[in-house]
Order: C-alpha cells, then structure tokens, then sequence
C-alpha cells in the first residue's frame, strides 16, 4: 500500500510517499531524517497533541484552556475530549499546572491562568 502525505514537521512541506509492506514502513520524498519520523509515525501509528478547554467550577462562565502534554494516539482523541467534557478544575491555575494525569497516556496541562 502506498500513501502519499505533505510533511508538516517544517514550513517546506515536502511531499513524502510511503510505502506499507509488512507493517514496515518506507518514506521517500523527504528532505530529511525528521521527515521519515513524521511520515513513518503517520501510516504506522498517527498522534496528535490535543486542545481544549475545561471548566472552572468556582468561576462563573469561565473556562481554562488545556493541551495533552504529548501527542496522544488518534484512535483516543474523542476519549480524551470525553474525559475533559466531564471535568471541572478549580481556580487559580497557572500556566503549566497538571489539571489532570495519565490521560491515555497524556498529562493535561494548563494553557492559560485564571486567578
Ligand atoms: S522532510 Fe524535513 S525538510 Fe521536509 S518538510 Fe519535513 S522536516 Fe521539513
């Protein structure tokens, strides 16, 4: 199977062609090491780092801002938004905080203070 993707790791965006032979990977078309990374993670095992927000149970209408602190696997995304859609923090925060851990895999951590 051959797939053909645009690396974004850089603003170049070169264009990778990947060929799956044996749950192997095969990436050509990159300009270099970062892109046979990126191009191999993509058809073998997609991960996305994920943004949301969650809300502040001791602030009215106020929401705080959240990522994983890794890039989590794809297959997971629409859990972790479950578990965040179903969470509330209490203020303050600061930027940085681990709101909470180990979801699938990933910290969530503050992208934003509420005082
Ligand atoms: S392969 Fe390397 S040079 Fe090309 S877009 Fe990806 S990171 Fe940039």
């Amino acid at each position: 199977m051959k797939r053909n993707l645009t690396c974004i790791i850089c603003p170049r965006g070169c264009s990778l062609t990947v060929e799956l032979e044996n749950g192997n990977a095969n990436v050509t078309g990159n300009a270099c090491s970062k892109g046979a990374e990126y191009g191999t993670q993509e058809c073998l095992c997609p991960v996305r780092t994920v943004t949301s927000v969650l809300r502040v149970s001791n602030r009215r209408d106020t929401m705080v801002s959240v990522k994983t602190a890794v890039a989590v696997k794809k297959d997971d995304i629409f859990r972790v938004m479950e578990v965040l859609k179903n969470t509330l923090v209490t203020a303050p925060v600061e930027i940085g905080d681990v709101l909470l851990q180990d979801v699938f895999g990933a910290d969530i951590i503050a992208t934003k203070a509420v005082k």
